[in-house]
């Protein structure tokens, strides 16, 4: 069992909210439901998050990822990308 958030290595969504050059600077992100969708992702010109730090997945819903465990996370890092209009987990693997 993972006992330490996975970081966000990097997120291609430069519209959200928390993204500063590819950095996401929320705290822990939730990804899911069915799919791996950030749901954490906010359009908007204003910026948010900690600058100081690099986000990292405090919860996943995606039960049919391989690296998910008890809806947690236990990648070593997880990768964000855009798919097709959605901000989306790249490192979503299926059992
Ligand atoms: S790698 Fe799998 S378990 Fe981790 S956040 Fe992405 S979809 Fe969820």
């Amino acid at each position: 069992m993972a006992t330490a958030m996975p970081r966000i290595k990097v997120c291609d969504v430069s519209d959200c909210a928390y993204n500063n050059q590819k950095i996401c600077h929320a705290m822990a992100i939730t990804v899911g439901d069915s799919h791996p969708t950030c749901d954490t992702y906010t359009n908007s010109s204003q910026k948010a998050g900690v600058s100081e730090i690099s986000g990292s997945v405090g919860a996943c819903k995606v039960d049919s990822c391989k690296f998910n465990q008890s809806l947690e996370c236990s990648a070593p890092d997880i990768q964000v990308t855009i798919h097709q209009d959605h901000a989306c987990c790249k490192t979503y693997t299926e059992r």
